[in-house]
């Protein structure tokens, strides 16, 4: 694609990283099949390809962002498939977040949108404060029956609809608190390893069995595990809602903590069960790349990130117990690993090594409409996309639906009566662990 910035707009370091992708991309389209938003919406500038040309206008002109490029903008999902698909190896994960960004700082929304993504960016990256207005939310469920339905079918998201979605979401129970930060947790048997876990921000929150089971598997397999004391949410809630200032501070601070801890004790890696988190945390290098005294370290940190299942593939696992029977599991592939991070065989492969039946879930590479805060902001788009998703994992007849992303197993688990579970609380039930619980 043709581009025409002027030397002045190229000399900054973000224009000419979004010259070099546009340069990339030859028009062909063939992102627009995989495109999730395309697919339901059939509008070329809900496609990977019209979105692309908005972004290249917007930059190139030095204009505020028209409403056009905003709506369509936060209608992409930044699910990547479009990467996944995209021959000519276009970069749309980085222009979409530069043009994030600039519309954060230069377009300005009406007030109810501004207060709601203000709220948003504030509670949900602090457990003590999502837990609060979790706790709160229970009591707030049963006016959800007053409220419009999430998928309404309103062209534009109004506030009631988006409060109905977060009502949906809230869940009816809150768990007893995981693990602490700061804990160390001693490998059993001779220590082959240390590693740091993710203590994430809202996963906590909802579901701490899941941290606790990767605790128990790595344990259990020779492999000592810090909870990092100053670790803080890693930015990518802010990240995708284009405040980059919050964003780029959080992985500062990490880089900081985690930096530390490596020279301090020495860490072999940096375990992720939340693959939106670990999309964002192996991009910190790049993040971070022109930031003086934390590029080198960010890079680091980076290399160091990796996904619990992509870890837990390079060990050798302990022999299988067969307490678990011949269960058929849905993979459900979060779009943040398999698009995001290209994990896709491993997750399945350890499944099924450690005896589950594992079923590929028809159209896979299609979001489930998760995807960070999206389902609270754009829920009748993202309603749509959960009610395909749970049609095509029903197709499959699954005992339970086994996923790698807090986000996607609850946004799944609104929908149905299915189990929805981390991979990692399956693989700790298959070597010696508790089973599961239910919805
Ligand atoms: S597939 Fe890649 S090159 Fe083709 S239009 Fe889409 S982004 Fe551009
Ligand atoms: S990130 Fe997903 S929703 Fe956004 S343009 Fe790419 S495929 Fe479409």
């Amino acid at each position: 694609m043709k581009t025409e910035f002027s030397i002045a707009q190229l000399a900054d370091a973000d224009i000419a990283e979004a010259d070099k992708i546009l340069r990339a991309c030859v028009h062909c389209g063939f992102c627009t099949a995989t495109c999730p938003t395309y697919v339901l919406l059939g509008d070329e500038l809900d496609s990977p390809r019209g979105r692309i040309y908005l972004i290249k206008e917007m930059l190139e002109k030095q204009k505020p962002p028209t409403e056009a490029v905003v709506k369509h903008v936060d209608r992409c999902l930044s699910c990547l498939a479009c990467m996944t698909t995209c021959p000519s190896g276009v970069h749309y994960m980085h222009l979409v977040d530069q043009a994030r960004v600039k519309i954060e700082r230069d377009f300005r929304r009406p007030l109810k949108e501004r207060l709601l993504r203000a709220v948003l960016a504030r509670v949900l990256p602090e457990p003590k404060l999502f837990g609060a207005a979790m706790r709160l939310a229970r009591f707030a469920r049963p006016l959800a029956a007053l409220l419009p339905a999430p998928n309404s079918g309103k062209a534009k998201p109004t506030l009631l609809q988006r409060l109905s979605a977060m009502l949906a979401l809230a869940p009816r129970e809150l768990p007893e608190p995981g693990p602490a930060a700061g804990g160390v947790f001693a490998a059993l048997g001779r220590r082959r390893a240390r590693v740091a876990l993710l203590q994430g921000c809202a996963q906590q929150v909802l579901a701490p069995r899941i941290n606790q089971a990767a605790i128990n598997v790595l344990t259990r397999h020779g492999i000592e595990v810090v909870l990092v004391k100053d670790e803080q949410c890693c930015g990518a809630l802010t990240h995708h809602l284009g405040r980059d200032d919050d964003a780029l501070a959080r992985a500062r601070a990490n880089v900081a903590a985690w930096s530390a801890e490596a020279s301090r004790q020495g860490l072999d890696a940096i375990l992720v069960t939340t693959s939106g988190c670990g999309t964002v945390i192996k991009d910190y290098g790049y993040m971070l790349r022109e930031d003086g005294d934390f590029a080198g370290p960010a890079a680091e940190v980076s290399a160091l990130a990796k996904d619990i299942t992509e870890y837990l593939s390079g060990i050798k696992m302990k022999p299988v117990q067969s307490a678990h029977g011949d269960i058929v599991v849905a993979y459900h592939a979060a779009c943040s690993l398999q698009h995001g991070q290209k994990v896709t065989a491993i997750p399945k492969d350890l499944l099924s090594k450690n005896g589950f039946v594992v079923k590929d879930v028809p159209e896979s590479h299609l979001c489930c409409g998760s995807a960070g805060t999206y389902n609270l902001l754009q829920p009748d788009i993202a309603t749509k996309l959960r009610d395909r998703k749970i049609a095509n994992i029903a197709s499959v007849k699954p005992d339970m639906i086994a996923a790698g992303n807090i986000g996607c197993m609850m946004q799944i688990a609104g929908g149905t009566s299915v189990p929805v579970v981390h991979t990692i609380e399956l693989l700790d039930w298959a070597t010696g662990g508790p089973r599961p619980p239910s919805n």
